[in-house]
């Protein structure tokens, strides 16, 4: 039927046709008083041109605004490294751990990438479940408001069994299209946070992931743990709360990303005791734990941020109660870490998409990235409790929030 053919192909023309020019004339002007672009430069009053999904220029001026954001600051899109997206309380208010159905579990899923979009996140990283596959697409769909998400589909720990075994998981997993390999290296800090995998183990695990392009996370909290995480060619760690002087030095020399979390997650914990306790290892001796990684951390932030050239990236360690709260992370790096505040947003931008591999994508704002982009009641530069007040939020050239800055405050 060559007659249907070409009225097929004729459609199709049509419909590139009608995309190209919807892309071409939708430009978008955003301005503000001030424009912190991710790598360290502030422009005052500026405007940003999108066009499409992608970002044609950074301006001077507010000629043609389409939204004139006065006082606010613009800035890219924030990044979270460590968000488990998933995590939930059910209906009863405690952690729900095991949902009644699938759709349940995505559905809860999805609130929560709705709550860290509209706190300015457009990119997560889950270290991982299985179902962040399924969020993943249908956000990437374009439809679903929610933060691009990577996936580490699944996890590695003590358990994983043989080198051999691991590195088969580890190709299995490429094949799966996860994108990143999450490891647990040492014992939760409510078990103690000791070293739990072998040095074979990793060396298996991290080797192999090198080889096949992959990146990885590592779980450690213990000096012991991160050092052989480290030398068997790991790529970032996590936590950290008992990392010293040595493996902080160790991680900056060997350009490891650290991502330690000392503003949100236990906190999170603490003020959400009763939604937690009794499951698993959330018991009284866990949470004594968990009291006292509050201090270990003030004291560990503080030497992190001192060390010479450690690549400090934006981490909360999200779970169930936290979603939407991801900024007080960096509020507490700066305050209690001594972290400055350009530092601490370029970690959550510019930074954070390097660790990603995707610092050609997202993360900075100039022609050819991503329209990824928020934009915060106050200015982040001298006063970094500002990231906490998002009132505009665009992701891929879609508009996702724009409130008045008297709205943007908890927005959650
Ligand atoms: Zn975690």
């Amino acid at each position: 039927m060559p007659a249907m053919k070409a009225t097929l192909i004729a459609a199709a023309a049509l419909i590139f046709a009608t995309v190209a020019l919807s892309a071409q004339t939708s430009t978008i002007r955003i301005h503000a008083a001030k424009v912190v672009d991710g790598t360290g430069k502030v422009l005052t009053n500026a405007t940003v041109v999108v066009q499409g999904s992608k970002i044609t220029a950074v301006q001077s001026g507010s000629a043609g605004a389409t939204y004139d954001l006065g006082q606010l600051t613009i800035l890219p899109g924030m990044i979270d490294v460590h968000s488990h997206i998933g995590w939930h309380f059910g209906p009863d208010g405690r952690l729900q751990q095991r949902d009644p159905s699938p759709a349940d579990a995505i559905l809860y899923s999805a609130e929560n990438a709705y709550v860290t979009l509209m706190a300015g996140f457009t990119t997560i990283q889950s270290p991982g479940q299985p179902n962040d596959v399924d969020l993943r697409a249908a956000i990437a769909r374009g439809v679903l408001p929610g933060p691009r998400i990577l996936t580490s589909i699944r996890t590695f720990s003590e358990n994983s069994g043989t080198p051999d075994e691991i590195r088969a998981k580890v190709q299995q997993l490429k094949k799966e299209n996860a994108d990143v390999i999450k490891i647990f290296a040492s014992a939760s800090i409510r078990d103690g946070g000791k070293q739990t995998m072998t040095d074979e183990q990793l060396q298996a695990v991290c080797g192999e992931a090198k080889a096949l392009g992959m990146r990885t996370m590592v779980h450690a909290h213990s000096p012991e743990s991160i050092k052989a995480s480290v030398n068997a060619g790991c790529q970032q760690i996590e936590h950290g709360v008992f990392a010293n002087d040595e493996v902080l030095k160790l991680m900056a020399d060997k350009g490891v990303f650290f991502d330690p979390n000392v503003g949100v997650v236990l906190q999170n914990y603490l003020k959400n005791k009763s939604h937690f306790l009794g499951i698993g290892n959330y018991n009284e001796e866990g949470f004594a734990y968990m009291e006292k990684g509050l201090d270990l951390n003030k004291v560990m932030i503080k030497k992190a941020v001192a060390t010479p050239n450690l690549m400090l990236v934006m981490g909360t360690d999200a779970v169930a109660g936290a979603h939407g709260h991801n900024a007080d992370e960096l509020v507490a790096r700066v305050r209690e870490g001594g972290q400055k505040p350009m530092d601490a947003i370029i970690s959550a931008t510019s930074l954070a998409a390097r660790s990603l591999r995707l610092e050609k994508a997202i993360g900075t704002l100039a022609a050819g990235y991503d329209a990824d982009l928020i934009a915060v009641d106050g200015d982040p530069t001298t006063d970094i409790t500002a990231l906490t007040r998002v009132a505009f939020v665009m992701r891929g050239g879609n508009v996702y929030k724009n409130v008045p800055a008297s709205a943007a405050h908890g927005t959650r």
